[in-house]
């Protein structure tokens, strides 16, 4: 292993919170304020992910806290003649260190390929940002056994090379359904996610942390986040919540 490099053996775990299309600025505002407060030395990364017109205001009001901020997706170019879209640039200007990409939701409603998805997390990264690059199966690929296929070239074709940023495995079936994957089944896609990493990009694949996601909350969270491999959760519906992502976030931290 080169020098610096880490495995993700004791690392803290990471909380993520997707507010999707949700929020105008005054339930920001009231969110915000109680996750700020709440945070405070829980021993956990947290993050948010509001819609790009509040990621500005969420980071100044979140600036000096113990909570990130992210966007919840980014063009790959810098700027230029894109018509509704974000840059990455532009998340990091506005205070973001963090973006999500390939989420199921645009590579279902927006056909993003693995391809587009890799460029996106490239274009974060150079622009500072930490991408958090979503994969995830199917009902029907679960049901069919293609699961862990389909996830190891998802994975395989959604990163960039030097990647080092976050994976967040999310069966898409699990995502709002309040149905959550299985434990056997969280604990047999990390594996298999860590081990396309490693492939993919070498000893370098270890430090990446793999984070689950799929109908997170307060109640299950704590019996997810101990699974082996597991390095923390991206959090949708609940992180609407201040008092539901607080739980998770301290069902994450450590004893
Ligand atoms: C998500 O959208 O990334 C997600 C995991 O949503 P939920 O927690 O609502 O299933």
């Amino acid at each position: 292993m080169q020098a610096g490099m880490e495995t993700t053996e004791g690392m803290r775990q990471l909380i993520a919170g997707n507010w999707k299309m949700n929020g105008r600025r005054a339930d920001a505002a009231a969110l915000v304020a109680s996750l700020r407060e709440g945070a405070g030395a829980l021993g956990v990364e947290l993050v948010v992910c509001p819609p790009a017109t509040l990621v500005a205001g969420v980071a100044a009001a979140l600036e000096g806290s113990a909570v990130g901020v992210g966007g919840q997706d980014c063009h790959t170019a810098a700027s230029g003649a894109y018509t509704g879209d974000v840059s990455a640039p532009m998340l990091h200007d506005a205070g973001a260190r963090w973006v999500i990409v390939g989420h199921s939701e645009r590579r279902l409603a927006y056909g993003e390929s693995n391809v587009l998805v890799r460029d996106k997390a490239d274009a974060a990264a150079r622009a500072g940002l930490v991408p958090i690059v979503c994969v995830g199966e199917t009902e029907q690929q679960r049901l069919t056994g293609a699961a862990e296929t389909v996830v190891a070239a998802q994975v395989d074709g959604s990163l960039p090379p030097g990647f080092a940023g976050v994976v967040a495995y999310e069966p898409i079936w699990a995502i709002g359904t309040g149905r959550s994957a299985g434990d056997a089944d969280i604990v047999e896609m990390h594996r298999c996610i860590r081990n396309q990493l490693v492939s993919t990009l070498g000893a370098a694949g270890e430090a990446v942390r793999i984070l689950y996601g799929g109908s997170v909350k307060p109640e299950g969270a704590a019996a997810i986040l101990r699974l082996e491999g597991v390095g923390g959760a991206l959090v949708g519906g609940a992180s609407l919540s201040a008092t539901d992502f607080l739980a998770i976030a301290r069902a994450a931290a450590p004893a």
